[in-house]
């Protein structure tokens, strides 16, 4: 596993989010060409669809991934980590990326225009931004970049509030995430209500008690996203539409609901794709023995892990997103049988625990230190551990190994900046440990302010 990479990637995919706004810099002209014609630009009555940056240019990541697969041994991450900002300088980039990695985007725009159908036909009022949409630059989270997402959410909210926002339907879980539970944290004055889809479209299927025809037989399962589920507890809504579509039948996983397994994403597609690949392997393994015909899912990134990995163990599955079942049951005929009050449960898995007091390093480490202390090594997070699991129950690369890491990295006890990196960078932040830990650790959430603590204190060797 090379983790040399590391440092170029998170500056890379940094750079680009903070230039053109998403990780791979493909830029807002593409991100917007799935809208053209469907939605008014601007808010209507303070709500707008809010496209993201990671489905617009899913499919370029996916055909990265297809590629680096093809040519294992001649390109591998690195390769886009160094050449990605020559090809930049030279100006070169965007056309050369979409020449080399095919831009397989159809499946993922039309994500979005069939989440913007099905909304529209509920009677959803709203419009979109366009290329005036500003990034909700969830990957600076993510890689740890604190700081950085902190002036980015900033500038978010203000733009936001001068064009009158004041609610989002959001189709991406991780940017509903953002909105919901990162953006409130590092944005004072944060009060723009934030939906996903599915909250939205459950809802109204349930007030106005519909019942949809699907035209045909199909048996499907789902995957939970961990960022829906787990994160903001949005599962009972996916079961309540599905029951509402004639001609399907559903199967569950195993892991479902807040108890999902990971289908390898969380970023690390792109810092370690092997591991990445290795996790996505046994959640698609899961899935295949449900018997279903068709997976469905709610997360671009969940959905690029499971159509490569279906397509790399030759499994003659097709994986789309719950948007696109939901819009062709409703292009037929709709029955309107018992209208209900919508009553769906918030699950609330996850610890709370104090953030610190600033992102200094000071209080960095305050904090890291406070609840890594915590830690009594009873293991119990390593055992769902998808990292640990694809790597033999490595210890380094476990939850509690992470624990114990930061731990020493915040006490200034001597570690590596390549140890730091590649057991830091190769959590999938799963949350599986979080919703376990007895002690109410919330693990990944650690790790990430565990990566800002390491890239501003330089111990990580990526430059800040
Ligand atoms: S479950 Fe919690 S207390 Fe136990 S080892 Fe993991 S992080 Fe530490
Ligand atoms: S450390 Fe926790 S969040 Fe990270 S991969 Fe393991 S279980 Fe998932």
């Amino acid at each position: 596993m090379s983790t040399t990479a590391v440092p170029q990637i998170v500056r890379f995919a940094a750079e680009n989010t903070r230039d053109v706004g998403d990780v791979l810099g493909i830029g807002p002209d593409q991100r917007v060409k799935w809208a053209r014609g469907l939605l008014p630009r601007g808010p209507v009555n303070g709500t707008i669809f809010y496209a993201g940056e990671m489905y617009p240019v899913m499919g370029n990541a996916e055909g990265a991934f297809r590629l680096m697969r093809r040519l294992e041994g001649f390109m591998n991450i690195n390769t886009l980590a160094k050449a990605g900002p020559i090809m930049k300088k030279l100006g070169i980039y965007t056309t050369g990326a979409k020449a080399l990695w095919g831009g397989i985007n159809e499946e993922y725009e039309r994500a979005l225009q069939d989440a913007v159908f099905v909304l529209k036909k509920l009677g959803v009022e709203m419009g979109y931004l366009f290329e005036d949409e500003p990034p909700s630059g969830v990957a600076l989270h993510t890689y740890g970049l604190l700081r950085e997402f902190k002036e980015h959410a900033k500038g978010v909210h203000e733009k936001l509030k001068e064009m009158g926002v004041r609610r989002i339907i959001a189709l991406d879980p991780i940017v509903a995430t953002a909105f919901k539970l990162y953006y409130p944290e590092f944005v004072e004055g944060w009060e723009i209500e934030s939906y996903h889809f599915v909250e939205v479209v459950a809802k109204k299927i349930a007030e106005q008690g519909l019942k949809l025809k699907l035209g045909r037989k199909v048996k499907i399962t789902y995957h939970d996203p961990c960022y829906l589920a787990r994160t903001i507890g949005v599962v009972d809504e996916i079961r309540f539409i599905i029951s509402r579509i004639e001609g399907v039948e559903y199967i569950e996983p195993p892991r479902h609901g807040v108890n999902t397994g990971c289908s390898g994403d969380g970023g690390l597609e792109l810092t370690q794709p092997p591991l990445a690949r290795k996790i996505s392997y046994e959640r698609i393994e899961e899935l295949r023995e449900t018997g279903a015909d068709l997976v469905y899912t709610s997360c671009p990134a969940c959905m690029m892990m499971l159509r490569t990995g279906f397509d790399s163990l030759n499994y003659k599955i097709g994986v789309y997103d719950l948007a696109s079942l939901i819009a062709e049951a409703m292009r037929n005929e709709i029955d309107r049988v018992d209208p209900m009050k919508p009553e769906f449960k918030r699950y609330n898995v996850l610890p709370k625990s104090p953030k610190p007091k600033s992102l200094s390093l000071e209080d960095l480490a305050e904090m890291l230190r406070r609840d890594t202390d915590k830690c009594k090594k009873c293991g119990f997070c390593n055992v769902e551990c998808p990292t640990a699991n694809a790597l033999d129950m490595l210890e380094s690369r476990s939850a509690r190994g992470r624990m114990t890491l930061i731990n020493s990295l915040v006490r200034g006890d001597p570690v590596r900046p390549k140890e730091v990196l590649d057991r830091l960078y190769s959590c999938v932040l799963c949350g599986q440990c979080s919703q376990i830990c007895p002690v109410g650790l919330h693990v990944q959430e650690l790790i990430i302010y565990g990566r800002a603590y390491a890239i501003y204190s330089g111990r990580a060797g990526v430059p800040s």
